[in-house]
């Protein structure tokens, strides 16, 4: 106990994703954010986005949008080169995750500058490069500049107001974008790349607003009715989060010893990609409906959370046991929220003994806990899994400038750490 009480931090959490206003910022890393209020999650009107291609400079430059999770809402020319680019949320209210997303090329090599404008929000993700829409890199920090700076380390004061980014473009387009590009496609592509294995399966457990498949893959090779249970990316823009989930879920894919003996004890079920309409229109934090999918799991009103409720519901009549449930998200760093072991006793240890064995492998990153102590309204994936389904839940979000290859590291020793865990 004494272990685990060390890791329950004081501050109490009703809601887990990251809302700025209330983000506290300290010398020892994020501490996370306060919490949120109840919201309805009936369906509201959603701006749908114009996509195309703009020309400018005597139809010698063009910008496009015209892709999956494209976003760019409008360009100004300002002459000589230089642009400005007007990002905007599907609705509002919405918080502060403005994606965006666009190709841009010309007939005659020369240097752009764009000056990138978000409404009434701010800059929070650093731009990455492309060429090729698959591999990106973050922009060159020599061309990017902030303007209006933030303030501090953490949530919206910290972002700069605008940013203003110069790059050098030919007649091969390149992609600039808030993080590297998961569309459905590619996610499907990778899904499609695991089914492969003989103890992989995929299918649909449901369609969005839009009417693209949400995906279940079923890991495991047994008639083992302990499960487990994983999802990713209710949130568009949060690829650190599905990045990390993707490393998670190889791992309990691969061929060592530990992960072949595990799934002959566990089904993994995994939904990579709870939110296809938003990701793949580009969309800030919504889904179709308008509506932020992870404040739906008490009134579930959304084809998407509605879903995953009645497959974790069939699974149940058919006596699947739940042993544990991961939700993937990004924020500005990496934080644990789990639920207080308070309130989920000893059910809700393993939590915490997995966040700190988690800890002992990576001590490189010194990585905050806040715990809620609230179990209802379920709201959140969480609080659903563990009151519904009396799963050990945890929020797992890593951060949006997280080095990619910790991402897939921590995402491995989650997976590894896990598995230990639970085979004990
Ligand atoms: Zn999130």
């Amino acid at each position: 106990m004494e272990s685990i009480n060390r890791y329950v931090v004081t501050a109490t959490m009703v809601f887990i994703v990251f809302s700025c206003k209330n983000s506290k910022k300290t010398a020892t890393g994020y501490q996370g954010q306060g919490p949120s209020p109840i919201v309805s999650t009936v369906s509201k009107p959603v701006q749908k986005q114009w996509k195309g291609i703009w020309s400018f400079a005597d139809s010698t430059t063009f910008f496009s949008n015209d892709f999956e999770s494209g976003r760019l809402n409008g360009l100004t020319d300002d002459d000589n080169d230089h642009y400005t680019a007007l990002i905007t949320a599907e609705n509002t209210p919405i918080n502060v995750s403005p994606w965006y997303a666009f190709k841009v090329w010309t007939k005659f090599p020369r240097t752009v500058t764009i000056k990138m404008t978000y409404q009434d929000s701010r800059s929070r993700y650093y731009p990455k490069i492309s060429k090729d829409g698959y591999n990106f890199m973050p922009l060159d920090s020599a061309n990017f500049k902030p303007i209006n700076p933030g303030q501090g380390e953490y949530g919206i004061k910290a972002a700069p107001e605008f940013v203003e980014i110069t790059i050098p473009i030919d007649e091969k387009p390149t992609w600039v974008t808030a993080q590297e590009l998961y569309g459905s496609t590619r996610v499907k592509q990778w899904v499609d790349s695991l089914s492969v294995l003989r103890f992989v399966k995929n299918y649909e457990i449901g369609k969005s607003k839009e009417n693209r498949a949400i995906h279940l893959l079923e890991v495991g090779n047994t008639n083992t009715k302990k499960a487990i249970m994983v999802i990713s990316r209710q949130h568009p823009p949060e690829v650190t989060g599905f990045l990390a989930m993707k490393s998670f879920v190889e791992t309990l894919c691969s061929d060592t010893p530990q992960a072949i003996a595990f799934r002959e004890k566990y089904t993994m079920f995994i939904s990579p990609l709870m939110n296809p309409d938003g990701v793949d229109n580009g969309h800030w934090r919504h889904n179709m409906g308008g509506v932020d999918l992870n404040r739906d799991w008490e009134q579930f009103n959304q084809p998407e959370t509605s879903s995953i409720r009645d497959f974790l519901n069939l699974k149940s009549e058919e006596n699947y046991v739940f042993d544990f449930g991961i939700d993937f998200h990004s924020t500005w760093d990496d934080i644990y929220y789990p639920l207080d072991s308070t309130v989920t006793k000893k059910k809700g240890e393993i939590v915490f003994e997995w966040i700190k064995n988690i800890g002992q492998r990576l001590p490189s990153k010194k990585t905050n806990i806040s715990a809620s102590k609230n179990l209802r309204p379920t709201m959140v994936s969480r609080n659903y899994f563990f009151v519904n389904h009396n799963m050990p839940a945890i929020v797992f979000e890593l951060g949006d400038n997280t080095p990619r290859p910790f991402l897939k590291l921590k995402g491995q020793v989650a997976a590894e750490e896990l598995m230990k865990l639970l085979m004990k």
